[in-house]
């Protein structure tokens, strides 16, 4: 049976940016560090059906993980894509409130707005209140009351990051298995055996990085059930006619109380010039159903065509789908991502409801995770000078 010093779970952006975090990390001591994906590919889940926008924390709760290392991966992120030139839209976001919302909802939205704005001086975001003339200057055809702007947004490729990230976790010597399931985990008193469709294995450590299913694997290592996913999907439409795919091309969103679920349903322009408009926010059975049951355009055109009123139904057409791994938090709580080390020896760190805004913190959740003190102190434990050489895979 092979062994390793760390086994991760799952290859989407988080999973590869650990794998990236640890390698570069401890290049000099060479740890042996095994990625296992389910998949042929990496980031073919949620890590591929989201709209890559980097936030910058100001929907989330100023004290959380989510607004901690959203700030701080959106800042990284943006650096990496310079400089593995993977494609970046610098497009900075727009929060607005719509001129028809002084018929309906104009103090619901003008509390959101300001609470939005509380969040960005609490948590240092820069952004920009704008006036109705302001934002006609910066979008002509958006029909917009007031908002705020947030000038460092970007919007990347989310593909070349993931590749990107395996790529350079690759380099420092971290391996990858694809089509490599995992099934079970049995704890031993030093390390972890694991078991995948194809074989087993021993890793001194492991990190579940497994998105959707995180609650499933941890549930693997430690039978209680302490974690559930509730699979949350949401849709885009994409804007097919050419006249009209130009005519926004920040990012705009409508300005919902901080800590909804979603951040509401926006124009959300990509590197490559497509438009999409989403997405909803809709409660499915599976964590495997992309496409049953679709959202008539109808909800979409309510959210955005007050923004844009040339918009119609027939420029319109369903994109395609991903689902959040919510994790539902009693009345009151503010749901967070969780990064637990819930066993220190031999460790455990699981990663768990890493929903938006997980693409923008993967390069701040690789670095909290890389610095959990069971994990420090393992390696150290283990300690001297580990050897170089990589471990040798069963094919
Ligand atoms: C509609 C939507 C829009 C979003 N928009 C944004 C956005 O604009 N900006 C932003 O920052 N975030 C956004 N997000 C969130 C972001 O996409 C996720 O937070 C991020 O992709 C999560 O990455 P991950 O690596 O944790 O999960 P995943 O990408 O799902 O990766 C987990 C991997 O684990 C593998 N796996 C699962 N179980 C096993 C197993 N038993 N054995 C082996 N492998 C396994 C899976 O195959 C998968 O490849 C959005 C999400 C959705 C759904």
């Amino acid at each position: 049976m092979q062994s390793y010093d760390v086994c991760i779970i799952g290859a989407g952006v988080v999973g590869c940016a650990i794998a990236r975090e640890l390698a570069q990390r401890r290049w000099d001591q060479s740890l042996r560090i095994v990625v296992l994906e389910a998949h042929e590919r990496a980031g073919e889940e949620t890590s591929a059906r989201n709209s890559g926008v980097l936030h910058s924390g100001i929907h989330e709760h100023p004290g959380s993980l989510k607004s901690r290392l959203a700030r701080e991966g959106s800042v990284l992120a943006v650096e990496y894509a310079v400089r593995r030139r993977i494609p970046l839209l610098r497009t900075g976001m727009v929060i607005a409130i719509a001129w028809d919302d002084l018929r309906q909802g104009l103090w619901r939205d003008l509390s959101s707005l300001w609470r939005l704005r509380l969040n960005a001086w609490k948590a240092q975001i820069p952004v920009r209140i704008v006036s109705p003339s302001g934002l006609r200057t910066m979008e002509p055809h958006l029909r917009a009351l007031c908002g705020i702007v947030i000038p460092t947004v970007a919007v990347i490729d989310s593909g070349a990051f993931v590749h990107a990230l395996k790529a350079d976790a690759e380099s420092g010597g971290a391996r990858f298995l694809f089509h490599n399931r995992v099934t079970a985990i049995e704890p031993r008193t030093d390390s972890y055996v694991v078991t995948t469709e194809r074989q087993r294995l021993r890793a001194a450590c492991l990190i579940n990085a497994a998105g959707l299913h995180a609650d499933e694997v941890a549930a693997l290592a430690a039978p209680a059930r302490k974690y559930v996913i509730s699979p949350l999907r949401g849709e885009y439409y994409e804007v097919v006619t050419e006249s009209k795919k130009h005519l926004i091309r920040r990012l705009v969103y409508p300005a919902l109380p901080p800590q909804s679920v979603g951040k509401g349903i926006h124009f959300s322009p990509r590197p490559n010039g497509q438009l999409f408009l989403g997405p909803n926010s809709v409660p499915v059975d599976s964590k495997t159903d992309y496409t049953s049951r679709k959202t008539p355009p109808g909800t979409f055109m309510q959210a955005l065509q007050k923004f844009l009123p040339a918009l119609e139904e027939r420029d319109l057409l369903w994109a395609y789908s991903g689902i959040r791994p919510h994790v539902k938090v009693s009345n009151g709580e503010k749901s967070d991502f969780i990064i637990a080390a819930d066993c220190e020896d031999p460790p455990l760190i699981n990663v768990v409801g890493i929903e938006s805004p997980g693409l923008s913190a993967a390069l701040g959740i690789a670095g909290h995770v890389v610095e959990t003190p069971c994990l420090r102190r393992r390696f150290h434990m283990s300690g001297g000078a580990p050897s170089r050489s990589h471990a040798v895979l069963d094919r």
